[in-house]
């Protein structure tokens, strides 16, 4: 077991103790399976939160209206949901109501995929009650039950399955995919976060670019977020090709690589940067990256000075979209050559500038200023007061 299910599992044990049944479900299960690291250890159980909150002592309510209670323990705080149902979905995104089951199988029936839906129980023994240990053995995303309709429930799940097959290096299987294809429609149902989420981290793995294909060959991309023919399908092929050496690090990555390199103009990069309602600060990495993607070739010391505090954003986006090494190598070189990386490194500020009598409060100042950043970043002047003092009094 791993060390973080071991830590876990004395809560398993006192869960039983008071007479009710609870396990490790979902990914932390199929992780320990496959011998991957864990991120977070799910329990669920046949006790109702009231009971869950009568049997620890600590307990947050993180999502007591969805059967979910924190527990903490050891400086480790544990979610534990109660088994549930989830019953019709009139609206391919949620359940019209939760209900909550003393019955694992119901609990696990509603999970996306069978690779999904194992649960753990304290003697470390696994149930499997979809064949998802074959699957993973036959390196395969299946939906539980009949695809068609866990897909028409959430279209979400369509998502999941582009996310999961990327992050595994696994396929969609046959009616899994069958499923997708036809029900690619519903993916506009969904709302924009919930897809963000899953496509980020489809992009972020090892077979994001195999992904990306399915996505095209099933006909997903005129219902994704953005307006319908602006991200055209070549760009996800090309992305896919990419994809096949070198993955996207983190969320500004993604995004940059998606979108500020998709050859759209100004108006239509906020469009979709808004669409996306990507955080602010995604959004300026994107925009500021963006004209200097464009321009590898002819980037001037000063372009590079601006964009210096995301150099390694940058250098991992041109590398994925395969600009040249020595193109990259020299991109490299000026960032680190820069004299300063920001205007507070200069030796000089306003301050200094009129204690010196040598500018008064004012535009002029601003502009003094600004010149001095310029002459330094380009090396003219070295960045020494004295020096600058002789600068500016020639301005
Ligand atoms: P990760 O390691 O990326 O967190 P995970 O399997 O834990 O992977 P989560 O999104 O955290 O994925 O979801 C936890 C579990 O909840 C899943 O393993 C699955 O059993 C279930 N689940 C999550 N979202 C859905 C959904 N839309 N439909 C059905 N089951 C879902
Ligand atoms: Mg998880």
């Amino acid at each position: 077991l791993p060390a973080q299910l071991v830590a876990a599992k004395p809560i398993l044990e006192k869960i039983n103790e008071a007479g009710f049944e609870a396990y490790f479900v979902g990914g932390c299960v199929r992780d320990m399976i496959l011998g991957e690291e864990l991120h977070d250890v799910d329990i669920a159980s046949s006790a109702y939160p009231e009971e869950i909150k009568e049997i620890f002592d600590k307990t947050v309510d993180t999502g007591i209206q969805h059967g979910t209670v924190m527990v903490l323990d050891h400086g480790e705080g544990y979610e534990i949901t109660t088994f549930r149902t989830e019953s019709t979905y009139t609206d391919f995104r949620r359940p019209d109501s939760v209900t909550f089951v003393r019955s694992l199988s119901e609990d696990l029936k509603r999970r996306d995929f069978t690779i999904n839906a194992f649960a753990l129980d304290a003697d470390g023994t696994v149930i499997d009650l979809f064949n998802g240990l074959d699957d993973l053995k036959k390196k395969q995303i299946r939906a539980v039950g009949k695809a068609k309709e866990r897909f028409t429930e959430d279209a979400l799940r369509m998502m999941r399955a582009l996310r999961f097959a990327a992050k595994l290096d696994f396929s969609i299987e046959e009616a899994t995919l069958e499923a997708l294809a036809e029900l690619a429609p519903n993916l506009e149902k969904i709302a924009v976060e919930r897809i963000q989420v899953e496509f980020e981290k489809m992009l972020m793995g090892q077979a994001a670019g195999r992904s990306l294909m399915t996505m095209v060959e099933v006909g997903l991309l005129p219902y994704f977020p953005g307006k319908t023919g602006r991200i055209k399908a070549s760009h996800l092929l090309e992305l896919a090709n990419y994809l096949q050496s070198a993955q996207p690090k983190n969320f500004a990555e993604v995004w940059t690589l998606y979108l500020a390199t998709a050859g759209l103009n100004a108006d239509e990069l906020q469009d979709e940067l808004r669409t996306w309602k990507l955080s602010r600060e995604v959004m300026s990495t994107v925009n500021r990256l963006a004209p200097a993607i464009e321009k590898v070739e002819g980037l001037s010391v000063w372009d590079l000075y601006q964009i210096n505090d995301l150099a390694e954003t940058f250098l991992s986006v041109l590398a994925i979209i395969g600009v040249d090494e020595s193109v990259r190598l020299s991109i490299a070189a000026q960032f680190d050559a820069l004299p300063i990386r920001s205007a507070k490194e200069l030796a000089v500020n306003g301050g200094a500038l009129i204690q010196a009598g040598i500018a008064k409060p004012g535009p002029a100042l601003g502009k003094i200023l600004s010149d001095i950043e310029q002459a330094v970043v380009n090396g003219q002047v070295e960045n020494e007061q004295a020096v600058l003092f002789d600068f500016a009094k020639g301005k």
